[in-house]
């Protein structure tokens, strides 16, 4: 089966090969080659989406040539892993891929964005606030300087002269002062948007929980505040179950409400000392300060059983969704040299929560080899829809 372009070099299959003619090759020749280049491509392209089965729009056109020319290596490198897995290549599939990546790459931008933009006003600021002042302080010193004229006597010409420059000076520098003020009034808006667009920044849209990114740079700081003081700190990854069957059922639209139902049940145990965030897809992380793993597992447990227990029916086709639960891995974090440590620690312990069968919380280290994991029951209750 070829359809491919995977893990080769990037390809062009634009005109822009004109100028790039090796010395001595003809230009019938050139054209030649960048003709079966392009004829390549577009067999290339067809051969994808007709083996696996796609329709032909102008979203698949555009990412079957992403793929085969190399342009998009990452959503390469995951088709690649997921044929090897002998797993299909849908329409639904790529749209996630697609959509996922380009979120991730506009948080970022948007991140980098209002991190210089931030710096830069804030040199603005200190400027224009310098600027004020001096032109205050120079302000008073003319005014003092113009009182002085005056007892100086009116009867020479040249003091007179002199004096009603610098009155001129005076208005025109009053003038300078307020529009310095306006100036800084307007930075100190455009501050509070940028604090504003930072927040939006670190925000995940869907659930309403931080993303990633937040959640990484509250970990850093609680990791290396609380080791500092000698507290505990606990670290726990959480990963719906069999959540792929949820979107293959009952669409993308009822996964993504079953995901925010579950961020909402993630999101009644944080607090000032718990901090709960989509990491990305249909994984959360959880970081609990001042608590063992053995306590995190706990309160995660405690989390996981309320969930498991309701049942949530979809409320546009009334057809039950069965039981949502989710799997997670507590690790203690200084158990571990660095934050990203303790973090993968937690993902193996995720791991061996769902080898264990899923829906149940497992301990990393000693703890989960001695088999502390909490497991789950199918305990009825109401429906809910969602
Ligand atoms: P496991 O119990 O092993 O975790 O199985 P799973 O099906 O939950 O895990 P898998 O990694 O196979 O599938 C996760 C799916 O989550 C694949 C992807 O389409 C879906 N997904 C990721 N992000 C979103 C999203 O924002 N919305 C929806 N609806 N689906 C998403
Ligand atoms: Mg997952
Ligand atoms: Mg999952």
């Amino acid at each position: 089966m070829r359809w491919f372009g995977l893990g080769g070099s990037r390809r062009e299959d634009s005109d822009a090969g004109e100028q790039a003619s090796p010395a001595g090759e003809s230009r019938p020749q050139a054209t030649d080659a960048r003709e079966r280049m392009r004829q390549k491509t577009l067999e290339e392209i067809t051969s994808f989406l007709l083996t696996h089965r796609l329709p032909v729009s102008v979203a698949t056109l555009e990412i079957a040539h992403d793929i085969v020319t190399g342009a998009n290596p990452m959503v390469g490198r995951l088709v690649a892993e997921r044929i090897s897995s002998r797993e299909p290549i849908t329409l639904a599939w790529l749209e996630d891929v697609v959509i996922a990546q380009s979120r991730d790459n506009s948080g970022e931008q948007l991140h980098h964005l209002v991190m210089r933009l931030e710096s830069s006003i804030a040199e603005f600021a200190a400027t224009t606030t310098a600027a004020r002042t001096a032109t205050n302080d120079y302000n008073s010193a003319l005014e003092a300087h113009v009182g002085d004229l005056g007892t100086v006597g009116s009867a020479n010409e040249v003091i007179v002269q002199l004096a009603s420059l610098a009155r001129d000076m005076i208005s025109r520098t009053r003038d300078i002062e307020r529009e310095l003020s306006r100036s800084e009034r307007e930075t100190r808006a455009l501050q509070k948007n940028l604090a504003d667009a930072r927040r939006e920044a670190e925000m995940d849209h869907l659930t309403g929980l931080p993303n990633r990114r937040a959640f990484e740079a509250v970990l850093k700081q609680e990791f290396g505040e609380s080791r500092e003081v000698g507290d505990t700190l606990a670290v726990a990854f959480c990963d719906i179950d069999n959540f792929k069957r949820i979107n293959d059922v009952h669409g993308h639209e009822a996964g993504d409400r079953i995901l925010r139902t579950v961020a909402q049940s993630l999101a009644k145990i944080s607090n000032d000392k718990c901090h709960v965030a989509r990491h990305g897809g249909e994984e959360f992380v959880v970081l609990l300060r001042g608590k063992t793993a053995l306590e995190a597992m706990d309160i995660l447990d405690n989390a996981r059983e309320k969930l498991a227990t309701r049942k949530f029916v979809n409320r546009a086709t009334d057809l039950p969704f069965g039981r949502i639960s989710f799997s997670a891995g507590v690790a203690d974090a200084h158990a571990y040299e660095t934050s990203g440590e303790a973090l993968r620690a937690a993902d193996e312990a995720l791991f061996r929560a769902k080898s264990a069968g899923r829906n149940c919380v497992h301990v990393a280290g000693p703890a989960d080899a001695a088999g502390q994991a909490f497991e789950g029951d199918d305990d009825t209750g109401e429906h809910e829809y969602s």
